[in-house]
């Protein structure tokens, strides 16, 4: 079981949280920073909402590699239920883990990617990794500029 790198201070990750709108057109996907647009460039009025730019980066990053067909399958704001043993040996959910996103490689082998400004994450991520990796489901922590060789496509 991989132990996680703590953040000592929680806001600090907050302060590079600078809201993303990316453009839903395949052709343009502009990014932009800040208050959600009226009307891209491109003439597009559809965004994808992003909390942060490390995380709007990441989905550039990971759409690049989609375009290229190196990964396939590609979405973001996937549900996991996390679940525990109850007394009878009976599954119990617990809480549900939100991956920031999911792909499948060329083998047809899904990846949960998690998108994290720092190379840390704080208490309840943490459980919630340690809970998906229990499960089965190891999830990939995606930090600052993530080489894109990295991604196991
Ligand atoms: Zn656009």
């Amino acid at each position: 079981m991989r132990s996680f790198r703590r953040l000592n201070a929680p806001h600090a990750a907050g302060q590079r949280a600078i809201r993303t709108f990316v453009c839903t057109n395949p052709k343009c996907e502009v990014h932009h920073y800040g208050e959600p647009p009226v009307q891209c460039y491109c003439g597009g009025i559809e965004f994808l909402r992003f909390d942060s730019k490390t995380e709007s980066q990441h989905w550039a990053q990971l759409r690049t590699l989609e375009k290229r067909g190196r990964i396939k399958n590609l979405r973001r704001q996937i549900p996991f239920a996390l679940y525990a043993v109850g007394p009878e040996g009976q599954k119990i959910k617990v809480t549900t883990y939100i991956a920031d996103f999911v792909w499948d490689d060329l083998d047809g082998h899904q990846h949960v990617g998690d998108s994290k400004p720092e190379a840390g994450v704080d208490d309840l991520a943490a459980l919630k990794l340690r809970i998906m990796e229990a499960q089965g489901d190891r999830v990939e922590l995606l930090t600052g500029r993530f080489a894109t060789d990295h991604i196991d496509a």
